[in-house]
């Protein structure tokens, strides 16, 4: 690596998960990028699974989906819509994915004659992904989150590995912001900074100085805890940025760029200062923080305790809220609680629009099911994604063909009709990991669907999770039965299907997950239309 370039943030957490590492890493990243700088973000998760396609929604949340078909971290999901720019799987970085390498070439005979050891094979293999990206995707600034918290086992590779790099690079291509939480004792209402002092003296042991710490709190942080943390944590006052609890998460930048940190980035890394380009986004926040008109939407699913699971189909909701001026209110509705008989269908009449959401298992499908018929036959605005589409074609097969029993093979085997069932090269595939129909493929939209008029478009490119499809020897008997197909891969797999408006304002699905490359300034247009149609529009 030569000159002064590409340069490097390094973020670490402190005192708990959760504390909004992702969303700082994310802000930092629009702020340079807003300076006109070219601008890559890595996660790196340190677990052993080799990605995050393996695991419950229930303990990580979303698994988000790139551009190029990889099971990624949700945060990664933010920092593509902070950045506004698609990032490839390799912009997530787990412990699983650096072992499997290193014993590779290990077997290979790469370190014939070495003992190969966590140090330095390991933290080698660490450092040349992170240097290795960013000279491929040719950025000048790549930030760097550490997953966990400082003082995890797990973690300590990763920040021996990046405080090496501090040491090899300099300070002018390394800064690290060190993210932490100070709790509010109730009783008193006072900010305690015990917590963040004992992280960074974590950190320090370690051997990184943090240059300047993002102090998480429920209030903006005052001048008295400021100064606690600013001196024991061997920092000016001016690098001890303040993140309190805000309206919505896009509003972090603003709050960010305000207190300078990214001001601090420059100065350390002895840049010229630029101003970022901030009109449009503040301008969004504003629209979103206001938007006037109240829609109620069911979101019917089957992780909705845990609402990070359904991560970026809330924010492509909240994109779309901020252009139409249309605020959803999210009712999360338990498909299991439906079929079980502990919900009754009743929720239908009081919401304004129905989300069938994605999943997996057959746990919860029969009162998806029950909640799509009840949708369709009182015409409420529907838009079902991935299992919601299945869902959908499944409802449709049995109620209004009359295809008795028909049903998905992953619910029911068995089924005399089964209407969505495993492609052939999905029968045969042994291993569970990264097998299934992943990733951005062509969609082609057909003439005179509400979908390519919506899109305005013939082709568009949606991300795909799933392996499940619409099975063609159905489609002419739904079509014949009055079930539009709008959209269909380069194969003829049914991708999108839709009602006519004269039945319902807007009643479509989608096979592709469309919300992942919703935007705050570019929302997708399904998504935007079916608030509009929820307001009681014709979209
Ligand atoms: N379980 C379905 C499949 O595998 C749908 C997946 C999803 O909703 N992401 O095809």
């Amino acid at each position: 690596m030569a000159g002064e370039w590409p340069k490097f943030v390094f973020v670490t957490g402190g005192v708990l998960s959760s504390v909004g590492k992702g969303i700082t890493t994310a802000s930092i990243g629009l702020l340079l990028k807003r300076r006109g700088y070219r601008v890559g973000a890595v996660k790196i998760d340190p677990y052993i699974n080799v990605d995050a396609g393996t695991m419950s929604p229930f303990a990580h949340g979303e698994v988000f989906v790139t551009e190029d078909g990889g099971e990624t971290d949700l945060d990664i999901g933010h920092y593509e819509r902070f950045l506004h720019e698609n990032l490839s799987k390799k912009h997530n970085i787990t412990t699983g994915q650096i072992y499997l390498s290193v014993i590779e070439k290990e077997r290979r005979g790469d370190y014939l004659g070495q003992t190969v050891q966590v140090i330095p094979h390991i933290t080698n293999e660490i450092k040349q992904r992170i240097t290795g990206l960013a000279e491929e995707t040719g950025t000048d600034f790549l930030i760097v989150e550490i997953g966990g918290t400082v003082g995890d086992i797990e973690g300590l590779p990763f920040l021996e590995a990046v405080r090496q790099l501090g040491l090899e690079l300099g300070p002018r291509r390394s800064f690290y912001v060190h993210v932490a939480l100070a709790p509010e004792l109730s009783t008193t209402g006072e900010q305690k900074t015990k917590p963040v002092q004992h992280s960074v003296q974590e950190l320090r042991r370690i051997g990184i100085q943090p240059n300047a710490i993002v102090v998480r709190s429920r209030r903006p942080l005052e001048d008295e805890p400021r100064r606690k943390i600013a001196l024991y944590s061997n920092l000016p006052e001016s690098r001890i940025i303040s993140s309190p609890d805000v309206d919505t998460i896009y509003r972090v930048p603003i709050l960010l760029e305000e207190q300078g940190l990214v001001r601090a980035i420059e100065e350390h890394m002895g840049l010229q200062a630029r101003r970022p380009e901030l009109g449009d986004w503040e301008d969004f926040v504003n629209r979103l923080v206001s938007a006037p008109r109240p829609v109620r939407i069911a979101m019917v699913g089957k992780y909705v305790k845990l609402r990070d699971s359904y991560l970026s189909i809330v924010e492509a909701l909240r994109h779309a809220s901020a252009w139409t001026g249309l605020r959803p209110e999210l009712v999360w509705v338990e498909a299991t609680d439906i079929e079980r008989g502990r919900r009754d269908l009743s929720f239908i009449d009081d919401v304004d629009g129905v989300m069938i959401l994605p999943g997996f298992g057959k746990r919860g499908f029969e009162g998806k099911i029950m909640a799509i018929q009840r949708a369709r036959e009182e015409r409420k605005p529907l838009l079902g994604i991935c299992l919601g589409m299945q869902l959908v074609v499944v409802e449709y097969s049995r109620n209004v063909l009359g295809l008795e029993g028909a049903n998905t093979t992953e619910a029911d085997p068995n089924t005399p009709h089964p209407v969505i069932d495993l492609l052939p090269w999905q029968k045969s595939i042994d291993r569970l990991g990264g097998t299934m129909r992943l990733g951005a493929s062509p969609i082609k939209l057909l003439p005179g669907t509400i979908a390519r008029r919506l899109y305005g478009r013939d082709t568009v490119y949606e991300r795909h999770r799933h392996r499940y499809e619409v099975n063609p020897k159905y489609v002419d008997k739904l079509e014949a039965a009055g079930l539009r197909i709008s959209g269909v891969s380069p194969e003829g797999l049914v991708e999108i299907v839709e009602l006519p408006q004269s039945e319902n304002r807007f009643y479509l699905a989608t096979q592709p997950h469309i919300e992942y490359k919703s935007r705050p300034l570019a929302p997708n247009p399904l998504f935007t239309a079916f608030l509009r149609a929820s307001a009681g529009e014709t979209p």
